[in-house]
């Protein structure tokens, strides 16, 4: 016979994917999916991502939603009690402890929608995003189009590879990185490097 101890109903999705996958589309149109649901709705994002104005979310092509900047992971529990599904935008900046705060919200029955770069430019797993991807009930992987020959990209080029070559983080758009598949990355990936020693 099953217990019945009350089980919680919170879910965690991951979407993520390269720079001009969609990823922040796809959160902003399951945010709105949830909102006709009646479900009540927060969107996050780490406060280092100063691109859009600051208290929006905005995808690349320019559809929004109110969001709520959050100086690390930890913040995101002062609001817990004023919503039923959080979006994360930008996931892969906040810090570790991400991971914990989101298995807390799933506890408290809340939904989780994590949203951000599985990748850095070198092709590294980015922050706590494979954490989270591991975690998750389901995961979204998107992609964008390779710029150079069409086929689905994988990671996020950097154009600007020598200005600022060895820093994980510099916030950008098209005038720093482009789509590109495995085939068209002129740069030496440093995915398996542990591998090869
Ligand atoms: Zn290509």
């Amino acid at each position: 016979m099953l217990l019945s101890i009350p089980k919680p109903k919170g879910r965690l999705e991951v979407v993520c994917g390269s720079m001009f996958s969609g990823k922040t589309e796809e959160l902003i149109s399951r945010l709105n999916r949830a909102q006709f649901k009646k479900q009540r709705v927060m969107c996050f994002k780490p406060e280092l991502d100063t691109r859009h104005a600051l208290n929006t979310v905005v995808s690349h092509n320019q559809k929004l939603i109110p969001c709520t900047p959050v100086k690390n992971a930890n913040d995101l529990l002062k609001y817990d009690n004023d919503y039923d599904l959080i979006g994360i935008d930008e996931s892969q900046f906040f810090d570790m402890n991400l991971v914990a705060v989101c298995q807390k919200l799933l506890q408290q029955n809340k939904s989780v929608v994590a949203c951000g770069l599985d990748m850095d430019f070198l092709g590294n797993p980015f922050g706590p995003m494979p954490f989270l991807m591991a975690i998750a009930d389901d995961v979204l992987k998107l992609h964008a189009i390779c710029t150079i020959c069409g086929e689905p990209a994988y990671i996020s080029y950097r154009k600007i590879l020598k200005k600022a070559k060895q820093k994980q983080i510099v916030l950008g758009d098209q005038n720093n990185y482009e789509a590109r598949c495995r085939n068209c990355i002129d740069y030496k990936l440093n995915i398996f490097k542990s591998a090869q020693k």
